[in-house]
């Protein structure tokens, strides 16, 4: 409770700004009916029994903020926690450090809900993403789903994924190459952003690929002899300006950025080498992949012009998020019950998520969801690090919790439900009870995409100056 004091200062700064903004609420979102209002009330009792506790991890794993795949701490006492909730726990899953897998099962067959806890921080600036609220959404799901099951006495199973690297090295796409995600019906989890207070949304996100570019060149004196260097810094500025002259040319709603780095370089040396770690994103997968051809164009023609040779290597590949429609209803339509509205906001928060990646393969849910923060503090800044431990941020995250908990029980309770937000046969899982107040509609049809190449893309003499390969961390 210490670390609750020292954020004080901040808390109350963002409750005035908080309460300065309420009226700039959009309209009141009229609910339908709750599927099951007891299982509800269930959910919602056990969660505001154990809201301290989430609390209390929450801000443990504030104060241990944790970079990608070194989330060790936060491995340790998330473990324990569902360790001691009575959660069978699997540390260090599938191969990965901090990767960890925590399974209830009630009763015989059933369906399984997946759920994801993301922790990793920000180099430098914390839980500027909030990833310490999205670990405790996670946790509380789970936990709201087995009281359920055990008091409804329903047969079922929940798994809950510990997941690694979101911000950088896209843990959850290895997960899915390990078979992490293969006895999932669907998948849930959340995200916290900034945005009008008490909102919500399930909106898409953009597909992302990431490209690392290594030019190398020949050093030489900068004065004496110039005319013997190769210069891989030339290279990098012109192969960095054509993308930006590119960037006018793309549709808005696409990105493409990019920075240059290099070692040893002096301005009396002609350098040998620079690297070019650039980024480009599409409202989708395909989109992506076309805009990386056209930068990829800008990179490699600046090695020709300057007679060095490139290394062009791909490393993240982030789908687009494919929020299922009827789980996001279904979602709406519960958590309005709190008095949080549905707008539309980007699932993950105008950037991208290996979530994506995860809707590819089985069926998913990613809602965002608005924290107090200051003006200018949105994800990604120290401000946005103080949102994500107020009380505030804390009580929306377990509002979030208790919709999609009743989202889960929902898919395993309701066939036709199953069957519509799948797309599977509702025969599968006969133990399963039939249930038919499902009003919608929609369907998930697509199939996961697999992506590894290896192309000579240009040759110099009878050297390829450019080679695309996959990032040695992602194969
Ligand atoms: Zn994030
Ligand atoms: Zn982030």
């Amino acid at each position: 409770m210490s670390e609750d004091l020292q954020a004080g200062s901040h808390t109350s700064k963002i409750s005035e700004y908080a309460s300065h903004s309420l009226d700039i609420l959009p309209p009141q979102y009229t609910a339908e009916e709750i599927y099951r209002p007891d299982v509800l009330e269930t959910i919602e009792q056990a969660l505001d029994r154990l809201s301290p506790a989430l609390r209390d991890l929450s801000l443990k794993i504030h104060s241990h903020p944790e970079i990608s795949f070194e989330e060790k701490y936060a491995h340790d006492t998330l473990t324990e926690f569902m360790e001691s909730s009575g959660f069978k726990v699997t540390r260090h899953y599938l191969g990965l450090e901090t990767a960890w897998r925590a399974e209830f099962k009630h009763g015989t067959g059933g369906r399984v809900i997946g759920v994801n806890s993301e922790m990793d921080a920000l180099p430098g600036i914390g839980h500027a993403c909030g990833h310490n609220l999205i670990a405790i959404v996670g946790v509380a799901i789970s936990l709201g789903l087995k009281a359920v099951l055990t008091k409804h006495d329903i047969p079922g199973k929940i798994v809950l994924l510990g997941t690694p690297g979101e911000e950088s090295g896209a843990g959850k796409a290895i997960l899915i190459e390990r078979g992490g995600y293969k006895d999932m019906d669907v998948c849930l989890m959340a995200h916290p952003g900034a945005g009008p207070l008490n909102c919500t949304g399930t909106g898409p996100c953009k597909a992302t690929q990431s490209i690392f570019v290594d030019y190398r060149g020949q050093t030489a004196h900068a004065s004496a002899a110039p005319w013997e260097g190769k210069n891989a810094l030339d290279a990098a500025v012109i192969g960095y300006s054509s993308m930006a002259a590119l960037r006018q040319q793309i549709e808005p709603t696409h990105r493409a950025h990019a920075i240059i780095k290099g070692e040893n370089w002096a301005y009396n040396i002609i350098p040998d080498n620079a690297k070019i770690e650039a980024c480009v994103r599409a409202p989708t997968w395909k989109e992506a992949q076309v805009l990386k051809d056209r930068v990829l164009k800008c990179f490699t023609a600046a090695a020709d012009a300057t007679d060095t040779t490139c290394t062009v290597t791909l490393g993240e590949s982030l789908f687009d998020l494919k929020q299922n429609p009827l789980l996001a209803s279904e979602y709406s339509n519960i958590i309005a019950k709190y008095g949080i509205k549905t707008i539309y906001m980007e699932g993950a928060i105008g950037g991208s998520t290996d979530f994506g990646n995860v809707t590819y393969v089985v069926p998913g849910l990613h809602p965002a969801y608005t924290i107090p923060t200051l003006p200018n503090g949105k994800n990604h800044t120290k401000a946005f690090t103080d949102a994500a431990r107020t009380e505030e941020a804390h009580n929306m995250s377990i509002s979030v919790a208790k919709a999609l908990a009743h989202t889960g029980f929902h898919v395993i309770d309701d066939d036709a439900f199953y069957s519509q937000s799948t797309g599977k046969d509702q025969t599968a899982h006969p133990q399963a009870t039939v249930r038919t107040k499902t009003k919608f509609a929609h369907g998930f049809t697509d199939s996961v995409l697999s992506y590894l190449c290896v192309v000579i893309i240009t040759t110099n003499g009878n050297q390829p100056s450019c080679v695309i390969s996959r990032h040695p961390d992602q194969a």
